[in-house]
């Protein structure tokens, strides 16, 4: 046994492994090895690793991994990561509420919203995160975002070593950002664990419908993204007049191929992992495509989240 994990069975953590590498673990196929991988089984289990690590071990939590583009050399801290989900719907005569754990499939959340007739949530199909990650971010597509129907976020504070939960509104949001993922970037490390979100009764509806949104977005999806290469969806944020997609594809990048990692040409907003791409590769695309946009006056912000 490692020096490392034994300092991790005297913390009560035992199910890390220290030979996965996080081109398994994220939609990119790329990214090195953590110094090691924290499988959470349950919904007890992750709040009582979080208990027993924090401010003992670096450490980031992963969901699906579909938003990061992690460095292929070492990684300096841990992961915790877990595949339950949880998922409980309470009705009134006036609202709907629905619990779910972080870890929970986004698309298994909607589906089973779709199942119970409940509204909202449909056009998000396709989105490949988990809820968690979906609430880091306020993942959503145009009309749509996971902020738009929750009321509660239960979260670990790392700082003062306790569980909190807060009532949200969309203040505690705006486009692929939250609260929580402002607090990280500035140091003070929010772990989300569950969410509480709240339809109103008059989205109670033909689940019928809803299903054929569900299966007419996922076909959209189909036709005009990547979604059968390995990428991180889009990979810079779109501006408020123009989407990125544009910018790129006008500066000719459509195709633009370095080592395994091109632009896609049916979406010049994904960058692909089409040959064992390198970190390396993707991010000499990206630098190419920023620099040339910012010759242009157009300051392109990426949405993919740079692990390194
Ligand atoms: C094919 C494809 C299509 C996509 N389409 C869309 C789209 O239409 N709209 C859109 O918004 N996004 C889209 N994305 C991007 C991605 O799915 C979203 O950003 C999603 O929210 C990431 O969720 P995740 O669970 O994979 O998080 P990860 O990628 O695993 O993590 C993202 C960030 O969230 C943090 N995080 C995750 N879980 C927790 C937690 N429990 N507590 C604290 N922090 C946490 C991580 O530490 C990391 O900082 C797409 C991606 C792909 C590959």
């Amino acid at each position: 046994m490692s020096k490392k994990n034994t300092f991790l069975t005297n913390l009560k953590v035992h199910n890390c492994r220290d030979d996965i590498c996080l081109s398994t673990l994220t939609t990119y196929g790329i990214g090195g090895k953590p110094l090691g991988v924290i499988f959470v089984n349950n919904h007890q289990e992750y709040i009582k690793t979080l208990y027993s690590i924090s401010n003992r071990v670096p450490y980031r939590i992963l969901g699906k991994g579909s938003n990061i583009l992690a460095n292929d050399e070492r990684l300096d801290f841990f992961i915790i990561t877990g595949k339950y989900r949880i998922v409980r719907i309470f009705r009134d005569e006036r609202k709907i509420r629905v619990f779910s754990t972080s870890f929970t499939e986004l698309q298994y959340f909607i589906k089973l919203l779709i199942d119970n007739g409940i509204s909202g949530y449909e056009e998000l199909a396709g989105i490949p995160a988990t809820v968690g990650g979906a609430v880091f971010n306020n993942a959503g597509i145009k009309n749509v975002e996971i902020s738009d129907f929750l009321k509660k976020v239960t979260f670990f504070d790392r700082k003062r070593k306790s569980i909190r939960s807060i009532e949200v509104d969309k203040t505690f949001f705006s486009y692929r950002n939250s609260f929580f993922k402002q607090e990280n970037m500035n140091g003070n490390m929010l772990d989300l664990v569950s969410f509480v979100f709240e339809f109103p009764s008059k989205n109670i509806t033909d689940k019928n419908k809803l299903k054929q949104i569900y299966k007419d977005t996922w076909h959209k999806r189909i036709i005009t993204q990547p979604i059968n290469q390995k990428s991180c969806g889009s990979v810079f944020k779109n501006l408020s007049n123009t989407p990125a997609w544009k910018i790129v594809s006008d500066l000719g990048y459509r195709g633009y191929t370095v080592g395994g990692a091109k632009v896609s040409e049916k979406h010049s907003n994904f960058i692909v992992n089409f040959n064992n791409a390198k970190f390396s590769d993707v991010i000499n695309i990206i630098q190419k495509i920023k620099n040339d946009s910012l010759k242009k006056g157009i300051n392109l912000e990426e949405e993919v989240e740079i692990w390194k």
